[in-house]
């Protein structure tokens, strides 16, 4: 199969979908692979080094049978695909409803990433990201916190004599976790809300007594958020908005200049007092908080993201490659999940449900 590696256009984005060791892999599957140059160059991979593994470096990879993208097609980008073409990438397709004209138009097959899922219902495919972001909403946190960058200047462990920052993080899931693994290597004190006891006891497991976990109870919440330097919203509600946990009253019981951020903004936040943010302008203060809430947090380590999404694609494009978005989801019912539209049709009951569409 022709597979085209096309160079990201969205605002910020500096991923690639493929590294050269992937592309090395498509080749060795019998496939022929087309990078755009300077596809990988935001995330410091340069056209030599895609040559080296076996692709072709060209101006126009839309020639290909099978699109290969980070993130959805944005309409500067529409004109660039033929008409049946397949399609792997980020989607997000029930949020957007060009977008969703644009596959059913076209006859576009897509699978989307996001959807892509395992049979115990884990998301493989971003896993990925939630790592990052959680990861960075605390390196975030450490520096927001600083006197010149507007915050308390509180150092995120202090030293011995002085406290170190309490930090409070909102859903112990991918991203909480990883908050929280961060947190705690900086010496924090951290806190993790979770509604499922399942996960607290995991937690209390993995990191043997590091961590105080607590059942949330809206008063519980109040208390703890007041008494926090930190504040990380990571609750996700699979297939709904976030809910608004944190309200302002909360927010503004926090002592001044201390740090609220919402990995969740994607989802529509759930602080009351959270809108979205870019790397540009990460940043915003309400009550006294200074509030970080990118919507695309891993954007900013653009190499480190790529790397922990490509490691995480690559097996499931090799499928795609291999048998087609057809045949690939005939083949694997983990793909079968991502399946969002085939020849003009949505096969995915969200995306439909969404947009008020058959499916
Ligand atoms: P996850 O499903 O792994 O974890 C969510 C956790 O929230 C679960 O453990 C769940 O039990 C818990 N939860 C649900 N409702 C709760 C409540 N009322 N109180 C406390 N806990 C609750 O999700 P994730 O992969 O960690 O993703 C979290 C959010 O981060 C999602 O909205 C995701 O889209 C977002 N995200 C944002 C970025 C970004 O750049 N901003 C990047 C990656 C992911």
């Amino acid at each position: 199969m022709l597979i085209g590696i096309p160079r990201e256009i969205k605002d910020n984005e500096q991923r690639v979908s493929l590294q050269p060791d992937g592309a090395a892999e498509l080749v060795h599957h019998g496939h022929e692979v087309l990078v755009e140059s300077g596809a990988g160059v935001g995330s410091r991979f340069s056209d030599e080094e895609y040559a080296a593994a076996g692709a072709r470096i060209v101006d126009d990879v839309f020639p290909a049978d099978l699109v290969v993208k980070v993130k959805e097609p944005v309409p500067e980008e529409y004109h660039r695909f033929r008409d049946g073409q397949q399609l792997f990438t980020y989607l997000h397709a029930a949020a957007d409803r060009s977008l969703t004209d644009f596959l059913l138009e076209r006859r576009i097959d897509s699978i989307a990433y996001e959807t892509v899922q395992t049979p115990d219902g884990r998301l493989p495919l971003l896993t990925p990201m939630s790592e990052v972001a959680g990861r960075m909403a605390v390196q975030a946190a450490a520096h927001h916190l600083e006197s010149p960058a507007g915050g308390a200047g509180v150092l995120m462990g202090g030293v011995p004599g002085t406290p170190a920052a309490k930090v409070t993080i909102i859903g112990g899931g991918v991203s909480g976790t990883e908050a929280a693994k961060i947190a705690v290597g900086m010496r924090a004190i951290v806190r993790v809300f979770d509604t499922n006891p399942a996960r607290l006891a995991y937690l209390s497991d993995v990191f043997d007594g590091r961590l105080d976990l607590v059942q949330p109870n809206r008063s519980r919440l109040a208390a703890y958020v007041a008494d926090s330097d930190v504040v990380i919203g990571a609750v996700l509600v699979p297939g709904t908005k976030a809910p608004k946990l944190v309200s302002r009253e909360m927010i503004a019981a926090m002592r001044p200049g201390s740090v609220a951020v919402d990995i969740a903004i994607d989802q529509g936040g759930c602080f009351e007092t959270s809108r979205p943010t870019t790397h540009s302008h990460p940043t915003y203060v309400t009550d006294g908080v200074v509030h970080y809430c990118v919507a695309n947090i891993p954007g900013a380590v653009a190499r480190t993201s790529t790397l922990a999404l490509t490691s995480a694609t690559l097996p499931y494009l090799v499928t795609v490659a291999d048998h087609g978005v057809r045949g690939a989801a005939r083949t694997s019912p983990v793909l079968a999940k991502g399946l969002t539209s085939l020849g003009g049709q949505l096969t995915s009951e969200p995306v439909a449900a969404a947009h008020g569409l058959p499916w």
